[in-house]
């Protein structure tokens, strides 16, 4: 792991260390999305959201340079996307509908005020696309040495019953929504092509390998997980669900423990790249059981199923070790 630098591509003039909070944030709230659920919205001590079920579903992801991203490669949209995305997953995974996020950042002193305008964007962005409805309705601001973001999202459950990762039961089908390995081979690539001789992650070689790997660098800087299939799903009645973020090896196996049963994975049915799909995470895609012979939802393709037993198979033979992404390891599940 290199180490982080701090430094942003596109420094503008106005800088959050020269510019007043108050400023900023003026210049920051008219991009936020709006979220319909929202009864009192930013501006206030605090939001109220309208939680018609009695319940709220309630996850929060951290983003931090270095580890998490690099601003070398992620546009402020793309931080803003990612951030957005990967915490709507987490909401989808449950079953739920997403409603509304609360965003705390801690920037650098030479941010340039453009970038969080960016960063607000691609949040707007990604509730518009993937979870339209769900909005920004609070947040933080501070500075820090090291740029640093965090979601808290909330959803509703609409009265059903949450889809934990507990209730997969023998003989269930093992379906998936979205892509795998796809996210991980962006990551791959920038880590090896975007880089400068001496291990830095460098702006130019990234925006090139973008252009020329557009699906895998996008998927990684800004993936686009399916977050309406979550509630599909849950009406489906899938058993149990998560979302993939460390990839089909790991988050398989999350599911078979807490369940209690063994899952296993049919090779042929894991795309071109196999390998990469069982060991690469972040697209976020939906891993879900269905009862046997339930007509599966609109995106979901069946890749394995549940049997008695424990651990994870792949045609048969178990999957040993941990293989997965770990931010604090790095790759560890690669051959590079
Ligand atoms: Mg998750």
């Amino acid at each position: 792991m290199t180490q982080p630098d701090n430094s942003h591509p596109d420094a503008g003039s106005d800088t959050v260390g020269s510019v007043h909070e108050l400023a900023v944030l003026s210049r920051i709230f008219p991009l936020l999305p709006a979220a319909t659920a929202a009864t009192v919205g930013p501006g206030d001590d605090a939001a109220v959201m309208a939680a018609p079920d009695g319940r709220f579903v309630v996850t929060t992801d951290m983003m931090v340079h270095g580890p998490d991203f690099r601003f070398a490669w992620s546009t402020g949209h793309d931080l803003g996307w990612k951030a957005a995305a990967s915490n709507l997953a987490d909401v989808a995974a449950m079953g739920a509908r997403p409603t509304g996020l609360v965003v705390a950042i801690a920037a650098t002193r030479d941010t340039p005020v453009t970038l969080l305008e960016d960063i607000a964007r691609g949040l707007r962005d990604a509730c518009a696309e993937l979870a339209p409805g769900c909005g920004v309705v609070g947040g933080d601001l501070s500075v820090s040495d090291t740029f640093t973001l965090a979601i808290t999202a909330f959803g509703d459950l609409e009265g059903r019953a949450p889809v934990l990762r507990s209730g997969a039961r023998p003989g269930d089908t093992l379906a998936l929504c979205g892509d795998a390995g796809v996210s991980a081979t962006g990551l791959k690539l920038l880590f090896s092509d975007a880089v400068t001789h001496d291990g830095r992650p460098d702006h130019v070689r990234a925006q090139r390998l973008r252009q020329d790997h557009p699906r895998a660098v996008g998927a990684q800087l800004a993936p686009r997980p399916p977050i309406a299939s979550g509630v599909a799903a849950a009406l489906a009645g899938a058993t149990a669900m998560l979302d993939v973020s460390d990839g089909l090896a790991l988050d398989a196996r999350r599911i078979a423990s807490a369940s209690g049963v063994a899952i296993a994975l049919n090779r042929a049915s894991l795309g071109d790249d196999p390998d990469t799909a069982l060991r690469g995470g972040e697209d976020h895609a939906l891993l879900a059981t269905f009862p046997p012979g339930r007509a599966l939802p609109e995106g979901f393709r069946v890749i394995g199923s549940v049997t008695d037993g424990d651990g994870v198979t792949v045609d048969g033979e178990p999957v040993a070790g941990v293989l997965g992404w770990d931010p604090y390891e790095g790759w560890n599940g690669g051959t590079g």
